[in-house]
C-alpha cells in the first residue's frame, strides 16, 4: 500500500462529439470555469486530509449543479421527455459502493449514492424506492422539470427528428456530458464517482453503465476508474473493473490497462467514449476514442490544476 501523503484528483465532464466549430468561446469559458470549480471543491477536501470518496463526491456535486453537464441539473431527456438519473460511487479502501438508477427527483444523485455506500444492507437502489429513501433520509428532492434545460430539450428534439427511436443516432452529432471524478487521498486511499442523466432519448427505465459498479465506476486498492460513453459497450466490457483486473492479474501499468480497455476492448465492440483513472501511486490516465472529452486534474506534487477538452490541447494528458 502506498504511504503517500500527497493527493491527486481527476475529473471528467463527459466524452463525445465535441466539435471545435460547435463550441463557442463563451460556452467553452463557462464549461472550463465549472470544471475548475469542481477541481477546487475536491482539492479543498483532499488538502485538509479528507477522504478520496468525499472529495470525488464533492467534485461531482459541483458538476451536477452545473447546467453544462448531463448530470443533475442539465440532464438529458428520455424517450417520454423526462429525466431519469443514475450515479455510483466506490471507496477503494473499504470496497464499499453505492449506486442508484432511474431516480426522477434526487437533486444530487451522487450524494445519495454516497449515503448508500455507507450502509451495510444495500449497494444499489432504483426508481421510486430510491426517491422515497432519499426523501426519508432528508436528501433534497426536486420536481423532475428542475433538471430541464433548453439545450437538452433541443438535443432531444433533434434526436427525435432523426428517428423516433434514436438513441445512438443523436450521439453521432451531439455532445454528451456525464460527469465523474477519481481521487487518491493523503492516506493513499482511492475512490471513484460518476453521475449522469444517461443517453438522450433513452427508453424510459433503461439503465446504463453509470449506475453499475464495475462498469461505469470502480475502485480498489490499485486504481479508481470513472467512465463516460455509450453505456451499453461499457457494460458489456465491464470496463471499469477490467482496468483494475488488467493491472492486478495482467501486470499492466495504469496507462497500458486504460488504453487497452478503451482502444481495444470497448472500441472493438463499436463503442465510443472514454475514462479517467488514477492508480495508488497517483498516476493518471484519461484515454478516449470519441472526438473529445472534458477533463481536468489537480496534482498536489507540482501544485498544478489543468483542464483539457481535446488531445490537441497543449500538453494534454491522454
Ligand atoms: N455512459 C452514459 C450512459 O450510457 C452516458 C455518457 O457517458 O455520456 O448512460
Amino acid at each position: 500500500m502506498s504511504t503517500t501523503k500527497t493527493f491527486s484528483l481527476c475529473i471528467h465532464g463527459g466524452a463525445g462529439v465535441i466539435n471545435k466549430e460547435n463550441l463557442s468561446d463563451k460556452e467553452k469559458e463557462l464549461i472550463v470555469k465549472d470544471l475548475n470549480l469542481s477541481l477546487s471543491a475536491g482539492k479543498e477536501i483532499l488538502s485538509k486530509g479528507g477522504t478520496a470518496s468525499d472529495a470525488a463526491c464533492a467534485a461531482v456535486v459541483r458538476l451536477e449543479n452545473s447546467v453544462h453537464f448531463n448530470a443533475g441539473k442539465g440532464a438529458v431527456f428520455s424517450r417520454s421527455g423526462q429525466h431519469f438519473l443514475e450515479a455510483s460511487i466506490m471507496d477503494g479502501h473499504t470496497l464499499k459502493a453505492g449506486a442508484l438508477a432511474n431516480s426522477r427527483s434526487i437533486k444530487n444523485p451522487i450524494e445519495f449514492a454516497k449515503t448508500l455506500m455507507h450502509r451495510d444492507d444495500i449497494v444499489m437502489l432504483s426508481g421510486t424506492a430510491a426517491d422515497n429513501m432519499a426523501n426519508q433520509l432528508k436528501h433534497e428532492l426536486v420536481e423532475n422539470n428542475y433538471f430541464d434545460t433548453s439545450f437538452r430539450k433541443n438535443q432531444w428534439e433533434t434526436a427525435k427528428s432523426l428517428s423516433e427511436n434514436a438513441i445512438f443516432l443523436d450521439h453521432s452529432n451531439l455532445k454528451m456530458g456525464t460527469v465523474g471524478a477519481v481521487a487518491i487521498d493523503q492516506n493513499g486511499h482511492l475512490a471513484a464517482a460518476t453521475s449522469t442523466g444517461g443517453m438522450t432519448n433513452k427508453i424510459d427505465g433503461r439503465i446504463g453503465d453509470t449506475a453499475i459498479i464495475g462498469c461505469g465506476t470502480y475502485a480498489n486498492s490499485i486504481c479508481a476508474v470513472s467512465c463516460t460513453g455509450i453505456g451499453e459497450y461499457f457494460i458489456r466490457t465491464t470496463i471499469a473493473s477490467l482496468v483494475a483486473n488488467l493491472m492486478e492479474y495482467g501486470g499492466l501499468s495504469l496507462e497500458e490497462a486504460t488504453h487497452k480497455a478503451i482502444h481495444e476492448h470497448q472500441a472493438m465492440l463499436g463503442g465510443e467514449g472514454g475514462l479517467i483513472a488514477i492508480d495508488n501511486q497517483g498516476h493518471i490516465a484519461m484515454p478516449y476514442n470519441s472526438q473529445g472529452m472534458y477533463r481536468g486534474l489537480v496534482n498536489e506534487l507540482d501544485d498544478s490544476q489543468k483542464v483539457y477538452i481535446w488531445n490537441t490541447d497543449e500538453n494534454a494528458l491522454k
